[in-house]
């Protein structure tokens, strides 16, 4: 694939999109780095190539990679499940992986003030203003499909600070996406209906030429979303007691069990996952074992 004249040769390399900056920038940065991939980025310019695998970067607006992917422009890319659902490329990309980051919900909000809206289906009719025209016009046309009236929502696109819509009289309702809410609940508006929760995903075009490469990145991925969600716990424990410490700690397979040099008694290595470690911790102490410690995972492989 060759991108203008004026840029490095990429033709027998593996084009990778990241978002350009926005919120998932930062978490895409810090993902290529524990994934092992080295690349210097120079000023101003939106490919860099990776200097440890055949691989070139290529630095897109977010909103714009599930298509680059999904008409083969690109090969592998990072983005968000809204944008895949708003661009309607979800026939032509693969979903490799969610990454569980860029976690939010695109929600129908409506003034609080407004007594007479609190369902998505009070709007039916009314004026909705958006960044998101295809998810908001199927979700209205679903609600106007059981409306009595059968009448016609009108959606309206504007590109950002969509909140600010309904105060200023240019809507009745509005749907973006939310977060914690904090922003809608400045703007007096609070949430009627989910439309999507979305997360980031790893895609690929579902042809793309180098789907070895796609898999080791998916690998690795995956590698280091384990580190983060599992610890290793280790614990002696005396041999009798151990059926009910293992029933406790089973691991992502099984625990690794030696013997210790003391007769009667084993230690147990095993991965917890991090929001259940410290109930585990006190069920392993009531079960009798000792010297339970818990050490960092830095990456994995499964
Ligand atoms: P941006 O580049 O900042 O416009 O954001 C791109 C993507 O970030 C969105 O399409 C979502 O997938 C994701 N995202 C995660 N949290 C939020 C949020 N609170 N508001 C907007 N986008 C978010």
């Amino acid at each position: 694939m060759s991108l203008t004249t004026s840029l490095p040769d990429v033709s027998d390399r593996m084009l990778f999109a990241v978002p350009k900056k926005g919120r998932l920038y930062d978490h895409c940065l810090g993902l290529l780095n524990n994934i092992g991939i080295e690349f210097n980025r120079k000023p101003r310019h939106d490919i860099a190539l990776v200097s440890n695998l055949p691989i070139a970067l290529v630095f897109l607006p977010a909103a714009d990679i599930a298509t680059y992917v999904a008409k083969g422009n690109i090969d592998i890319g990072i983005t968000g499940l809204d944008i895949i659902r708003e661009s309607q490329t979800e026939d032509d990309v693969a979903e490799l992986m969610r990454l569980g980051f860029g976690k939010c919900k695109l929600q129908v909000q409506a003034p609080v003030a407004n007594a007479s809206a609190t369902s998505a289906q009070d709007l039916v009719g009314k004026r909705i203003v958006t960044s998101f025209i295809n998810l908001t016009r199927k979700r209205f046309a679903e609600l106007e499909g059981v409306s009595e009236d059968k009448m016609k929502t009108q959606v309206r696109f504007v590109s950002g600070s969509v909140e600010a819509a309904c105060g200023l009289g240019l809507a009745d309702g509005i749907v973006d996406l939310v977060e914690s809410g904090d922003t809608m609940r400045a703007a007096g508006l609070h949430a009627i209906d989910t439309i999507l929760d979305t997360e980031s995903v790893l895609i690929t075009n579902k042809h793309m030429q180098f789907p070895e490469m796609a898999q080791i990145i998916r690998q690795r991925v995956e590698g280091v979303m384990t580190a983060r969600r599992f610890v290793l716990c280790q614990y002696n424990i005396a041999r009798e007691g151990l059926e009910r410490a293992c029933a406790i700690t089973p691991g992502r397979q099984a625990p690794t069990v030696t013997s210790l040099e003391q007769p009667g008694w084993v230690g147990v290595s095993v991965m917890v996952e991090k929001k259940q470690l410290a109930d585990k911790m006190d069920q392993l102490k009531l079960a009798g074992a000792t010297d339970i410690l818990v050490l960092q995972i830095a990456n994995a492989r499964a």
